[in-house]
């Protein structure tokens, strides 16, 4: 298997760096404790990306393999276009309305055809949103809510999590994709250490 090599660079300095990677180590939660989605960020005290607990819970993945991993990602989208298309509907639906009468009777047809699309896109917005709340609708989720710790980088602590990113000398940082590399099937990767965070993303790390 081969993947691009991923790079850290600075528009400033230019300096290049690996981002950390943690094939070798497996991170859970303590026993009694909720998953927290864990993102690779930058920090600006190690001066490179490195794995966050960001102090959010996992929301409920769909069960169909064919949908992307981000649900409420794709969700977020599909909402952004149907408001969009029921912005457009309102529009024609106000255009005809206010067309003078016999004009109006010329497209009888046209409206209330819009009507009815209208109804059709209130119905499938209006579905999409309950699909977002059962998905939010998990312990994970609501118990990190309701303590809503900051995120913190699991190599330092470091709560400061700035976007976009700056370097230390000012410039801006960015991750480019560099050459192709070969890497091992992940399953190869024999892992060497234990990872547990807290609910507050406190670490406790064990050799395995
Ligand atoms: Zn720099
Ligand atoms: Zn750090």
């Amino acid at each position: 298997m081969s993947v691009p090599e991923r790079y850290t660079t600075c528009s400033n300095c230019g300096t290049l760096k690996r981002p950390e990677k943690y094939n070798y180590i497996e991170i859970e939660p303590k026993k009694g404790n909720y998953q927290s989605q864990l993102e690779s960020n930058y920090c600006e005290n190690c001066e490179n990306f490195t794995l966050w607990f960001m102090g959010r819970g996992i929301p409920k993945l769909d069960s169909d393999p064919l949908r992307p991993l981000n649900p409420l990602k794709k969700s977020r989208e599909e909402r952004i276009k149907v408001n969009k298309e029921l912005k457009q509907n309102y529009e024609k639906i106000k255009n005809y309305s206010e067309m003078f009468f016999l004009v109006k009777l010329l497209f009888t047809f046209k409206l209330r055809k819009e009507k009815k699309q209208g109804i059709l896109l209130e119905k499938k917005l209006a579905k999409l949103i309950k699909e977002d709340r059962e998905r939010l609708n998990v312990p994970s989720v609501k118990f990190y809510k309701k303590i809503s710790p900051k995120p913190k980088c699991l190599e330092c602590g470091s709560n400061r999590l700035n976007k976009p990113p700056k370097h230390s000398c000012g410039g801006d940082i960015t991750l480019v994709n560099g050459n192709i590399t070969y890497f091992r099937s992940m399953s190869y990767y024999k892992k060497t250490e234990l990872w547990l965070y807290d609910e507050y993303g406190k670490l406790e790390k064990t050799k395995l």
